[in-house]
């Protein structure tokens, strides 16, 4: 069957999309018939975007490294007023996809606009389209071309599928019943009922992926030098799942099923091969969390085949990550761990089931800085039952510190469906008022996961965090771009 598979707008401009080189080579591995074509159009949009203002096609040219220093940290807080411009543009263009699969209704100018975006999906004829959603504007987008795609092919028959991580947190059966135009979803992970359709074939049961049946990504249908990144950086997966798969508010692990990981030695020779095929020695670990038994097996690996690459690693902030395996791991390569810190207070950390040491934190952090690794804290306000001694504690966590943090991200607590502390809200002092609805269509209410509570401890931590950030070093720089850049800046400051 001829197919299509889809990233649609808005994600990062930096982001290229893990689960079509996934998708992609899973396909091309075990049905080279098939006829498939793979298209990004989340970049496209950004350049069709760009295209309108020169301002904006100066941030694209300095955020691809062609004007200016990417380098310069004066020039690169500049630089981010255009690209708050541009974002500006790209939510007005959500906003109208919004508009337009609620109603049916949508300027010209907007509808050129997704003509523009599926010219190569029906030039290319596709019998099978795979839109592959990721975030939850993507949902609204991607529904939004998929219903335009519909009113142009007529009766001509193509067949729209949905897959990616979205479809592990929203209810589908309420999508399909509101957007009839969709014929399947494929929640989980999605290679076997991909492949099975572009087939033709009726979709097997959904299961986890045996590890040795998973192909090394293709990133062959990316031109890296498109993306909003002075160099590549392609994003990686040794694991599926989370090897603690513990931490009570987390709904990150709906989406994969039980934790396996590739075999180390074959790993580090698919990052080998990237690096040649794709000229990209810079990798971003999009694994759910890398646990330090891997990260330390990675490193010697790196190690011993030689490889001259750059990493980044989300980790969870155990004891386990002594000095010594800092430096192992900055020697191999990591220039930039981002921790899930979540709060500085034991009590919460122990209520999150986090399984990490307040009072070594300090430690880490500085031993972290001082192998040469980036720190990165992510950080929860609002988590069920913080008091203004937990918020303390985070406080004092950041000066002690502060000088060594290179940049905080603050959230705030979500409530997920189907998460420990949504199956006993109240055991968590947490009153539940409803669910986030994505769009209403025809009278149909569609939901994600998320659950609405009170929320005002969260907003009265955040408002006062705000205050004292403005005084920590950890300045947020990279916050409105992506994760992407955080390598490269680490990158850059240890050289
Ligand atoms: S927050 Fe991270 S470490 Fe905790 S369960 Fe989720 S993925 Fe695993």
């Amino acid at each position: 069957m001829k197919t299509m598979l889809i990233f649609p707008p808005p994600a990062s401009p930096t982001y290229v999309p893990a689960g079509l080189a996934a998708l992609s080579a899973y396909v091309k591995i075990n049905a080279s018939e098939v006829p498939l074509v793979v298209m990004d159009m989340n970049i496209e949009a950004w350049h069709l975007l760009a295209k309108r203002q020169s301002e904006f096609e100066r941030h694209v040219r300095y955020a691809q490294g062609q004007e200016g220093n990417f380098y310069d940290k004066k020039q690169y807080l500049d630089s981010l007023g255009a690209y708050a411009g541009l974002s500006a543009e790209m939510d007005s263009w959500w906003q109208s996809a919004k508009h337009y699969l609620e109603s049916g209704k949508a300027e010209s100018r907007f509808l050129s606009l997704l003509d523009a975006l599926l010219e190569p999906a029906i030039a290319f004829q596709a019998e099978l389209m795979g839109f592959s959603l990721l975030y939850p504007k993507q949902v609204v987008f991607g529904l939004a071309l998929a219903l335009r795609l519909r009113e142009k092919l007529g009766d001509r028959r193509c067949r729209i599928v949905l897959g990616g991580a979205m479809m592990t947190a929203l209810d589908t059966k309420e999508l399909l019943a509101a957007c009839p135009f969709v014929d399947d979803i494929v929640p989980g992970e999605g290679e076997e009922a991909f492949l099975a359709l572009c087939q033709g074939r009726p979709t097997p049961a959904n299961r986890p992926l045996p590890v040795e049946n998973i192909p090394p990504p293709d990133f062959s249908f990316a031109d890296l030098s498109q993306y909003f990144n002075p160099e590549p950086v392609l994003p990686v997966l040794f694991s599926r799942g989370c090897a603690w798969h513990r931490c009570r508010f987390c709904a990150h692990n709906f989406s994969y099923g039980h934790y396996r990981h590739k075999i180390t030695a074959g790993f580090v020779e698919e990052l080998k091969q990237l690096e040649e095929k794709q000229g990209a020695r810079h990798f971003y670990f999009a694994d759910q969390y890398l646990d330090e038994e891997s990260l330390d097996r990675l490193a010697d690996e790196i190690l011993r085949q030689r490889l001259d690459i750059r990493f980044h690693a989300m980790g969870r902030p155990s004891k386990a990550y002594t000095r010594e395996l800092l430096e192992k791991l900055h020697k191999a390569g990591c220039r930039w761990i981002s921790w899930g810190v979540e709060s500085g207070s034991q009590a919460l950390l122990d209520k999150v089931d986090k399984g990490v040491d307040a009072g070594d934190l300090p430690r880490l952090i500085r031993d972290t800085h001082a192998s040469g690794i980036s720190n990165l804290l992510m950080l929860i306000f609002g988590l069920p039952g913080s008091t203004d001694a937990d918020y303390e504690a985070t406080v004092q966590l950041l000066e002690k510190t502060n000088d060594v943090v290179d940049a905080v991200t603050s959230s705030r607590f979500q409530l997920f469906d189907h998460t420990p502390f949504a199956r006993h809200p109240e055991k968590w002092g947490l009153k539940v008022t409803g669910q986030e609805i994505l769009f209403v269509r025809k009278g149909s209410s569609v939901h994600s996961f998320r659950l609405n509570h009170d929320g005002a401890r969260a907003d009265a931590e955040l408002a006062q965090w705000e205050k004292f950030k403005l005084w920590t070093r950890g300045e947020c720089l990279f916050e409105r771009l992506g994760s992407e850049h955080y390598l490269l800046y680490a990158d850059h400051q240890s050289r």
